[in-house]
């Protein structure tokens, strides 16, 4: 074992497709002091026998961006590394059977048109031509992504490690990393070969990386939130009707069924069927079933009889697919993350450790996958917003129970389409509100948001709640009117929204505010006030928000959004300097926001404060006889105050609010609220993929200030250069459906920029939406059009204030 590495700078533990691509991504980086770890032969996980698509589609602009670099990236590495593979391109048609299918469709078309993607629509006689074998019953529409492929997946991962290894990183296959230990500030990695000593460790073990990630607990880490279902796909015999194809027009396009909810690809000159079964088979999670040491290169049974459906529809849509029997199937395991979207990112907790693991389409990723981590560990930081596949989006609820519940909903609705209104069943009621009952009993129907139960609208009897109305893109719905009967009560008297799972973390300690103006890109209030405060990447770009309550010289709070939790506490935490405590309260306190113009005498009836006090002031105050902290802020944009006291005390302060005359309104009549305001919603209107200046913050940014916080010289920099894009606010003539994330707008036939939220404004009664635009459009009165579900509709650039009390009045009353 002379030779055997016993150092290196990154240790990768997995050889897959995705574990490769890291180690080839980074020695590209210049970091060729890396070793790779597989217990087995490279490929022995999942990779080996996955089908090997590689489709670029996707409504995620994040898992979009990941899987057209991948197409990029293999369309030349058999050459570049000097490794031949097959990669057929062969272009993808995808079918739809409802109009709503046909606005997804388009939808993901405008975004890839956006990253340069030739993506198209096409009627289904058209498809057809393409693909003669199919019969056109159901058809709506039709998508054509030229880009899409497959790969050899094995052929791609030898390559990839060829590619890493010419550059100088390493690879030791049969040596299965068996633990670690943190000593000094450095990771030890234990193998059966003997101990590598290095900077940064890598989760790359796919199916395996729960238990993996078990090793990291005693280091901060968490239990892997993910799960394994049981997937397969069955390989015809040689079909002569498609070799004769094959022989005079090249090989077929992949199909994908996405409504009936499977894929059809020529495999040599056979046909592969792929479906992805509603009456899905989870393994390894019960006593009888444990999860075994080793299932190297290993299937499990076939188990045709939970596809019969999927393959009978297959054959009625493509009928050569009868005329053929089956010569193989694979049924081999595939990780799940709740959502269905890998871990790519930060370990939650742990310092110097990375996720790369539980990929569905690990094959389709992995090649953006490698770049987004090298990015994460030689800069820290990516250049596309990654929030979408970040560990830290998941936090403490995400138990085995909710794990097993959420991938089985995922993977059976692989191909669904994700309603703006729809809210999906499984795995809810982790955390509960402290008045959730009440909630329900007003007539909740609630969403989660980091695993805690809000109420997204409030229906009234007779109004239909079921899951099949929320199937539609546009903003009609049964909670329609009592959205807007919600921001009418908002604006006219006063309202109450329960909002438990607020991210909540105390700083205090002898220099606190040093530190946190070093962090942050602005100023801090006084004693007694609060103010909202942004950190910024290297780049300048929108790290994150948070409100800061000042309670005294050193004592802090800051505030977030629930779905933050983890990743901006790390924020805080990877900076603190010894001497100052920072700690998490979010499951000590709860929030309610009282707003409206009737809200002062609201707090006249129930609360012992000074209601005189201005906007952003801060008091401790009895409120229902019960201490709590009262903060004069409103996301809403009207005269209000946030109540925050501890989870005991919120149900006294509830009813007293409820019976002083507050009506309770919901988290989608608060997205209606806000955006009339111009507030930002985090990881839509603020991510990384913008500069603060970019955003429009320029108030929320002291470049004179001697403290150089995180991005100071790259924002000093944008200042005297300009910035490419400007955040706007439009008015949107929209038609149907509001303007979702990511819309293209445009101007003399050009894309010249996008929204990052649309939404329709209830008080001024017209269809808002946020967006960065080209800096010289950003022009009050310019008029634009925004593709919304594909139909170009016309939008006006409006002044930088906002649409609705603009001058702040109502908010200062
Ligand atoms: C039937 C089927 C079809 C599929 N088809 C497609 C498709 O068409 N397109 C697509 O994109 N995806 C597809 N997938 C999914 C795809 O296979 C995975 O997403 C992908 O292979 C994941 O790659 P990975 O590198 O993350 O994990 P893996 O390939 O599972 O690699 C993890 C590696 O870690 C190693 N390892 C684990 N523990 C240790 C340890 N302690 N020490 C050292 N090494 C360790 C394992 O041996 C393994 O080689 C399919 C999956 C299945 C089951």
């Amino acid at each position: 074992m002379a030779d055997f590495p016993t150092t290196a700078r990154v240790v990768i533990i997995g050889g897959g497709a995705v574990g490769t691509s890291v180690l080839y991504h980074l020695a590209l980086a210049g970091w060729t002091d890396c070793v790779l770890l597989e217990k087995n032969e490279l490929t022995a996980g999942s990779t080996w026998h996955a089908a090997g698509n590689v489709p670029t589609f996707s409504t995620s602009w994040a898992i979009m961006n990941m899987q057209r670099y991948s197409t990029e990236l293999y369309r030349d590495l058999a050459e570049k590394v000097d490794y031949p593979m097959n990669y057929h391109v062969t272009g993808s048609i995808r079918l739809a059977h409802s109009k709503e299918r046909v606005q997804e469709f388009e939808r993901a078309k405008g975004m890839g048109r956006y990253q340069g993607m030739d993506i198209s629509m096409m009627s289904p006689k058209e498809a057809q031509d393409l693909y003669p074998f199919m019969e056109l019953h159901d058809l709506q529409g039709v998508l054509f992504d030229p880009n899409d492929g497959d790969i050899d997946p094995s052929q791609l991962t030898q390559a990839l490690a060829k590619g890493a290894r010419d550059l100088g990183a390493r690879i030791e296959r049969f040596c299965p990393a068996t633990g670690v230990n943190r000593e000094n500030g450095e990771w030890i990695v234990h193998t059966e070969k003997g101990d590598i000593r290095c900077e940064y460790v890598v989760n790359a073990a796919g199916y395996y990386a729960q238990t993996v990630g078990e090793w990291f607990k005693p280091y901060g880490g968490r239990i892997v939130p993910m799960m394994v279902m049981s997937h397969q796909y069955m390989l015809t015999d040689e079909i002569p009707e498609i070799e004769e194809y094959t022989a005079q027009h090249g090989k077929l396009p992949l199909l994908r069924d996405v409504d009936t909810s499977y894929y059809l690809r020529q495999e040599k000159t056979g046909l592969n069927l792929g479906p992805y079964e509603r009456n899905c088979k989870a393994h390894w999670i019960t006593p009888e079933d444990p999860f075994p040491e080793d299932f190297s290169f290993q299937l499990y049974p076939d188990d045709l009889e939970r596809l019969e459906w999927y393959i009978e529809d297959a054959m009625a849509r493509v009928p050569l697919l009868g005329t053929t029997g089956i010569n193989k199937v694979i049924n081999g395991p595939i990780p799940y993350a709740p959502d269905g979207l890998p871990l790519l990112g930060p370990m939650p907790g742990v310092p110097n450790a990375f996720e790369a693991c539980v990929f569905t389409f690990g094959i389709a990723q992995s090649g953006g996958a490698g770049k987004v981590l090298a990015e994460w560990i030689t800069e820290g930081q990516t250049e596309w917003d990654m929030w979408a596949v970040d560990p830290r989006r998941y936090t403490d609820y995400t138990d085995a129970d909710y794990c097993i519940q959420k991938g089985m909903e995922t993977y059976g609705h692989e191909y669904a389409m994700h309603f703006p209104w729809h809210v999906w069943p499984a795995g809810r009621g982790k955390k509960l509100s402290p008045v959730y009952d009440k909630i329900l009993a007003a007539g909740g129907v609630m969403g989660a948001y980091n695993g805690w139960e809000r109420a997204n609208w409030f229906a009234k009897n007779g109004d239909d709640t079921s899951l099949e109305t929320t199937h539609t893109w546009e903003r009609s719905g049964p909670w329609e009117r009592r959205i807007r009967e919600e921001c009418e009560a908002v604006r006219d008297g006063v309202g109450v929204l329960d909002l438990p799972g607020f991210s909540r973390f105390n700083l205090t300690g002898e220099g606190a505010a040093e530190w946190l103006r070093g962090m942050i890109t602005g100023g801090l209030a006084k004693a007694g006030r609060m103010n909202l405060a942004y950190f910024a990447d290297d780049r300048g770009r929108i790290l994150t928000e948070m409100s800061v309550m000042r309670h005294d010289e050193d004592h802090f709070t800051l505030i977030t959004a629930a779905s933050a939790q983890w990743h901006d506490f790390e924020v805080l935490k990877n900076a603190l300097p010894e001497g100052l405590s920072l700690t998490d309260h979010t499951t000590e306190y709860s929030t309610l926001i009282v707003t409206g113009p009737k809200s002062r005498a609201v707090f006249e009836q129930i609360a012992d404060a000074d209601l005189s006090l201005g906007w952003l002031s801060l008091q401790v105050a009895k409120v229902a006889g019960k201490n709590a902290a009262l903060a004069r802020v409103s996301f809403a944009g009207e005269l209000g105050w946030e109540i925050h006291a501890k989870i005991s005390d919120i149900p006294a302060i509830y009813d007293a609010v409820i019976g002083a005359g507050a009506t309770p309104f919901g988290m989608w009549a608060l997205n209606a609220l806000r955006i009339e305001k111009g507030y930002r919603a985090w990881k839509g209107d603020l991510s990384t993929d913008y500069t603060l200046y970019e955003g429009g913050l320029d108030r929320f940014i002291k470049l004179d200030k001697p403290q150089e916080f995180r991005g100071k010289a790259a924002l000093m920099n944008e200042k005297q250069q300009g910035s490419a894009k400007r955040f706007v606010t439009l008015i949107v003539d929209a038609g149907a459906a509001d303007a979702p994330y990511m819309s293209t707008l445009w101007h003399d036939g050009q894309v010249v920029g996008e929204t990052t939220s649309g939404a329709w404004g209830y008080r001024i009664n017209a269809s808002v939406a946020l967006g960065m635009l080209r800096t010289d459009l950003a022009v009050v009165g310019t008029k634009l059009e925004v593709e919304i579900y594909g139909e170009r509709r016309s939008a006006t650039v409006q002044p930088d204030t906002p649409l609705w009390d603009p001058d702040n009045a109502r908010l200062r009353a």
